[in-house]
């Protein structure tokens, strides 16, 4: 490597350290009412409407460390009852984080994404860096509900599924693929406290706003979650490459986002200081207004979040077997 280039490489893991240190690890808010819109047209889910809920029985295959404080939940009912196929992805979509990744020591560089939840749920690319390790973890449990299918174990097949859609559904949240627009990460070096705080208000406020637009029955994003439509399946495509491609497609999204935000949630978000925009008297958009400008920029990743999620059930129907 040469000086200038190791140089350059230095300069940019300062900048992410800085940038990204306190970076949030949820993604879209929340994957489980999210999910709920995106499975809505999956019809062949239906015919998965009464799996016995079986008990975790895979220790000699699932030996990822968990995080300290993580327990195995059962949310339908214990062990013994039964559920279905859509209770399952929806109930489970959020399970990682529910400390599954968190307090965990899985890598030197897992502090410039905010530590071990930060680095298995996000895939920062900045020139030729990449942080995170989110498009292995969905192959991981992929991986893992094919193991549960052969062993005929419907439950833990479509458990496993709803982890790994969780990780897609990060990789294409277009703040899990670089914390800001890269001009002004490198301006950033010498206002650093400016840098990690606009960037983090500009991740939360964005998934709040879009957890708050869902929860109002938005058209703009409960059409777009319902409506979107899964890729061609193709050899490419595995869980793996969704989260690698949503990522590289997410990124120059946050260069259109950020001023976007800045013009619909005030310039208050642009500071040092931690900030949120008061969401109680939003409503859905007003056409012709910056808001509504903003939820059509939105609705582009949200999209890849709903088509992805199908495609990779696609995907799982067809290699699965379901
Ligand atoms: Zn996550």
């Amino acid at each position: 490597m040469t000086r200038r280039r190791k140089l350059l490489c230095t300069a940019l893991l300062v900048c992410f350290a800085v940038c990204c240190v306190a970076a949030p690890a949820d993604a879209w808010n929340s994957h489980g009412a999210c999910t709920k819109l995106i499975i809505s047209d999956q019809d062949w889910l239906k015919a998965y409407d009464s799996i016995p809920v079986t008990a975790w029985s895979y220790q000699d295959v699932d030996t990822q460390p968990v995080g300290p404080n993580f327990s195995v939940q059962y949310i339908e009912g214990p062990v013994g009852s039964t559920t279905t196929a859509a209770a399952i992805l929806t109930n489970y979509a959020d399970e990682p984080d529910w400390n599954m990744d968190a307090g965990l020591d899985l890598s030197t560089f897992q502090m410039l994404t905010g530590g071990s939840q930060g680095w298995r749920h996000q895939f920062y690319g900045l020139g030729f860096i990449r942080l995170g390790v989110a498009p292995s973890r969905a192959q991981y449990f992929y991986d893992l509900a094919g193991k549960a299918k052969a062993k005929g174990d419907l439950y833990w097949t479509f458990r496993y599924l709803a982890r790994s859609m969780h990780y897609v559904q990060d990789c294409t949240e277009p703040y899990h693929s670089v914390p800001a627009p890269i001009g002004l990460i490198l301006k950033g070096v010498t206002n650093f406290s400016l840098l990690l705080g606009s960037s983090t208000n500009h991740h939360y406020n964005l998934e709040e706003y879009q957890g708050a637009m869902v929860a109002r029955n938005s058209p703009t994003f409960v059409d777009t979650l319902r409506n979107a439509a899964p890729l061609e399946i193709t050899d490419d495509i595995t869980p793996f490459w969704l989260c690698r491609h949503g990522t590289y497609l997410g990124r120059p999204v946050v260069r259109t986002l950020w001023p976007m935000e800045t013009s619909f949630f005030g310039d208050n978000l642009n500071a040092s200081d931690s900030w949120y925009f008061d969401l109680s008297t939003v409503h859905a958009a007003v056409p012709g207004t910056p808001q509504a400008a903003y939820d059509q920029v939105l609705s582009e990743p949200l999209g890849r979040m709903s088509s992805y999620t199908k495609t990779l059930l696609t995907l799982a129907r067809q290699q699965l077997g379901l």
